[in-house]
């Protein structure tokens, strides 16, 4: 855990473009953005992946969705705006600490989902 990518920028150990922050969660700019909107949403506290959540954490995700719809209205997303998280290898999951993508400001590709 203490070599995890987001749990250092949590702790401020690593720099990050953070657009939202309160007691439980962070939300900072992808740095590798895939549209003009992308903002990565994190609990502070580490998880894997959805895959290790419990009845205890869970909702963590909740809490997630709701400061989603913040954010996304706060960058004017009032067209909408997809969210998502990648769960292991399988589902393109590069950083192992839970995540939810905020994507947006322009028509999303309908291909995937
Ligand atoms: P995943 O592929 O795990 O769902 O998403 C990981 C995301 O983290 C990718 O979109 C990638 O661009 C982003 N990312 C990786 N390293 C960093 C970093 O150091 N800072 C920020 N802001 N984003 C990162
Ligand atoms: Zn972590």
């Amino acid at each position: 855990m203490n070599d995890c990518l987001f749990c250092k920028i949590a702790a401020g150990e690593i720099p990050s473009a953070k657009v939202y922050e309160d007691d439980k969660l962070l939300a900072f700019k992808d740095i590798n953005p895939q549209a003009p909107v992308h903002i990565l949403i994190i609990p502070k506290a580490h998880y894997e992946s959805v895959n290790a959540l419990d009845e205890t954490s869970a909702p963590v995700v909740g809490d997630i969705m709701l400061a989603a719809k913040k954010i996304a209205a706060e960058q004017g997303l009032t067209n909408g705006y997809r969210l998502l998280t990648n769960i292991g290898e399988d589902g393109g999951q590069t950083v192992k600490h839970l995540h939810f993508h905020l994507i947006g400001g322009v028509k999303l590709s309908e291909k995937m989902v």
